[in-house]
C-alpha cells in the first residue's frame, strides 16, 4: 500500500541548493516523489547561532516504506550527504524531517509522527500550504493554512531567488 508522506529537507553549510538537489535525486530512488514546494530562505530557528541561513523545502513522496524504515532511509541519505551532529538545531548540509505519513499518529522514542515542532515552525508551515494548503493535522485536527494563521514564529522566510 502506497502512503504519501510530507517531509521537511533543508541545511545552511556548504551549496545549500546543491545539497537540496542531491536529497531529492537520493529521495527519487528510494520512493515516488510526488510535488515539491519553492525553496525558502530562512533564519535558524530554536533561538541556536548558526553560522548563516537555512535553505527549507518541503517534498511529498509515496512509498510503500513503513515509518521506521523510511526513518533508516532518510537518516541514510543525511549521512551520504555529510551530515555530523554537533548541535542540535545547528549548522548541518541536510536534515530530513518527516511532517506527516499519511493520517498516521505515532509516538515512540525514536519517531514522532506527526512531526512535534511541525505547528510552531513557519519555515515548515509556509513551504507546506503551497503544496498541501487544506491538509488536516490529524491531532489538532486543523489546516495547514489555519495553523500558519495561528502560527506566532516570527523568524523570516521568504522565496530563495537563485539570481541573487
Ligand atoms: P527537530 O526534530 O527538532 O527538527 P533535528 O531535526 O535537528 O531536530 P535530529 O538530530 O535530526 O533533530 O534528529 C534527532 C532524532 O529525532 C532522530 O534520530 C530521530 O530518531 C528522531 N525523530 C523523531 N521524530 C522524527 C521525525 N518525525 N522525523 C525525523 N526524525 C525524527
Ligand atoms: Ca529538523
Ligand atoms: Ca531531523
Amino acid at each position: 500500500m502506497q502512503t504519501e508522506v510530507v517531509l521537511a529537507i533543508g541545511g545552511n553549510k556548504g551549496d545549500r541548493a546543491d545539497f537540496l538537489q542531491k536529497a531529492m535525486d537520493a529521495l527519487s530512488r528510494q520512493a515516488t516523489l510526488v510535488g515539491s514546494s519553492q525553496i525558502y530562505e530562512t533564519e535558524a530557528w530554536g533561538g541556536v547561532a548558526t553560522s548563516g541561513n537555512f535553505l527549507n523545502q518541503v517534498v511529498l513522496i509515496h512509498t510503500q516504506m513503513d515509518p521506521i524504515v523510511l526513518l533508516e532511509v532518510i537518516q541514510g541519505i543525511e549521512e551520504q550527504l555529510g551530515r555530523t551532529r554537533e548541535q542540535h538545531w545547528g549548522d548541518r548540509t541536510m536534515d530530513i524531517d518527516i511532517l506527516y505519513f499519511g493520517d498516521q499518529v505515532c509516538d515512540t522514542p525514536s519517531l514522532t509522527i506527526p512531526h512535534p515542532y511541525l505547528a510552531q515552525r513557519r519555515f515548515v508551515l509556509q513551504p507546506l500550504a503551497e503544496i498541501l494548503p487544506t491538509k488536516k493535522h490529524p491531532l489538532l485536527k486543523k489546516t495547514t493554512l489555519e495553523l500558519l494563521a495561528e502560527c506566532t514564529d516570527l523568524g523570516q522566510v521568504s522565496v530563495w531567488n537563485q539570481a541573487k
